[in-house]
């Protein structure tokens, strides 16, 4: 249809199961695993599972995989349901796979009883053996012949504590010459005698993830289990056991995990880089987190819109990071308010400027009248960019230079008369004037300049504290580079500007505010900030192509 996306594959499956009357509603979930924060790789499942939901009037579980013991951990709940919230989504049901410990167990149960599963003694190194290859059958032990009766009580003394860690697992017996090794007996239960954040000291037996996330997804009414491309060969033993168990047909459908340029995207390396210290925290504005991203300053809005442009593809791809950047820009350019700031100041000083000082009105943003105007101080000490002067400038360098001219934005046109410098030659002042009848918005002056300058009066600036941050990786893709991934860290993925000059109206600024700093970039209030001190984080540069004259 004219103007209208086209469907994705699993937009067409959902289609046509609702054509066909084979859902009412669909659910959905998201299924994180308390073990780490999120990345951007899970914001895109979490925009496809809950934008589906939106899409066709139904709803979306949180679900918490917690099936782990010993890595889970509450922080990490609280961290995820506050990023899912600020991605802009509402779960229906927040749940636990830990809630259904005792669904499963009786599952289990019912496996032993139609002879579908047995308690095996065999270490784990003789279940690996046993199992065969891919391209040579496995072969089943003498534990697979015990009965049911003996089965079930085993189970129930794994369950009650009489046996160590490691000595027995209770395995599904399917059919060890599957082609798929998955098929071939896999462990659903091993003993951990392990504290879990939920169930206390409960269980000292925990599913294996193959039991558990299918008939959770069963137990929960799951229409669509949408999951990433390495889940394929479990779709056979998800079905398998829906199958056995007789219970709700969910069904599970697989697309391309999210790899970025520039990127590690696992939890496990995250973990690496918070705990060896190459990143302040989970949130550090380097960290490919959804928080991370947020205390940068990524939008919400943004990440939905990359998440979206991307699309969902069945092979595994690798996106440019830009494109994510790109979106970030756009939707910043739209709600940032402009200011000021002065990274590196040189001293301008205009000697025939004979008031004191002078409030200018500038608009906050060009791009959003409701925004309004904010006063400005001008006076005749102010401080300039030291880049944007050069004593002997090549022949297209439009900035300030001795005899030439600019605009500062906002004001008035200045000329550099005379450069002033320390007894070692450094420059320390340019003496200018300025054209009274240049002023922005009044310009009688007919004088036309090439460049238009950022500034702050010298006075009234407000010293604040700028990181600037580059990408934390110095490779496109690490996944294919050799060695390990931390030999790649940029050592340069964060530069502190400890004292930068600011306009005075951002001494009201707040977190939740978005700054474009003029020809510098796109800022942020971050959290480290107090009364003595304002710190900005660079959320993105502006686009290469900033250049153009606007008065
Ligand atoms: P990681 O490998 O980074 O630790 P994970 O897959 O183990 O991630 P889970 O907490 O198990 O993390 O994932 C929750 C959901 O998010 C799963 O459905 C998973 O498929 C999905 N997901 C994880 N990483 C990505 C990614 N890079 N792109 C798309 N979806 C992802
Ligand atoms: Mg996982």
């Amino acid at each position: 249809m004219d103007g209208e996306k086209s469907l994705n594959f699993i937009e067409e499956i959902i289609e046509a199961d609702l054509a066909a009357g084979k859902h009412k509603n669909i659910l959905t979930r998201f299924p994180p695993e308390p073990n780490g924060y999120l990345h951007i790789g899970h914001a895109k499942s979490i925009c496809l599972n809950f934008g589906l939901a939106k899409k066709y009037g139904g709803k979306t579980n949180l679900r918490f995989d917690d099936t782990n013991p010993s890595t889970e951990e509450t922080e990490y709940v609280e961290s995820i349901k506050e990023d899912v919230k600020w991605l802009g989504f509402n779960w229906a049901n927040e749940l636990y796979a830990s809630n259904y410990f005792d669904n499963l167990y009786v599952f289990a149960k019912q496996l032993i009883e139609k002879e579908l599963a047995y308690v095996d003694d065999s270490t784990s190194d003789e279940i690996a053996e046993q199992k065969g290859t891919p391209t040579t059958a496995g072969k089943r032990n003498k534990y697979a012949e015990r009965t049911v009766a003996e089965n079930l009580q085993l189970f129930e003394e794994m369950k009650e504590g009489k046996y160590e860690d490691g000595s027995k697992v209770l395995r599904a017996k399917i059919d060890m010459a599957s082609s798929n090794m998955l098929m071939r007996d896999p462990i659903i239960y091993r003993i951990k005698h392990a504290h879990h954040h939920r169930t206390g000291n409960k269980w000292c037996i925990y599913p294996m993830y193959d039991f558990a996330h299918g008939q959770s997804d069963s137990i929960e009414n799951i229409t669509h289990s949408i999951c990433t491309l390495e889940f394929i060969p479990h779709r056979e033993l998800y079905n398998w056991f829906i199958e056995k168990l007789n219970i709700f047909p969910s069904h599970q459908y697989e697309f391309a995990r999210l790899n970025m340029t520039y990127t590690v995207m696992s939890k496990r390396k995250l973990l690496q880089l918070v705990n060896e210290k190459y990143v302040s925290a989970w949130d550090d504005p380097r960290m490919p987190t959804i928080s991370g991203m947020r205390r940068r300053g990524y939008t919400a809005e943004s990440i939905r819109e990359f998440c979206d442009k991307i699309g969902i593809a069945r092979r595994e791809n690798l996106i440019d990071i830009g494109l994510l950047e790109f979106c970030v820009r756009e939707h910043l350019n739209k709600i940032s308010l402009r200011r000021m700031v002065v990274l590196e100041p040189l001293k301008i000083t205009i000697t025939n400027y004979t008031q004191t000082e002078e409030m200018l009105s500038s608009e906050n943003n060009p791009e959003d009248e409701n925004t309004g105007n904010r006063q400005i101080p001008f006076s005749k000490e102010l401080y300039i960019e030291k880049e944007d002067f050069m004593e002997n400038p090549p022949k297209k360098f439009f900035r300030l230079c001795p005899g030439g001219m600019v605009r500062l934005k906002g004001a008035y046109i200045i000329k550099c008369e005379e450069v002033v410098k320390d007894t070692e030659g450094n420059i320390t002042e340019l003496k200018c004037t300025y054209i009274p009848e240049s002023k922005s918005g009044s310009d009688t002056s007919g004088i036309h300049v090439k460049s238009v300058l950022h500034w702050v009066s010298a006075k009234h600036a407000v010293p604040v504290e700028l990181r600037l941050y580059d990408r934390l990786l110095t490779v496109e893709n690490v996944d294919a580079a050799e060695g390990d991934f931390k030999d790649y860290i940029n050592p340069s993925s964060l530069q502190i500007i400890a004292t930068a000059y600011a306009e005075p109206v951002l001494k009201n600024a707040v977190i939740n505010e978005r700054y474009q700093f003029l020809r510098k970039g796109y800022f942020c209030l971050d959290k480290n900030s107090n009364e003595q001190k304002l710190v900005f984080n660079r959320t993105v540069t502006l686009k290469d192509t900033w250049a153009k004259v606007n008065k």
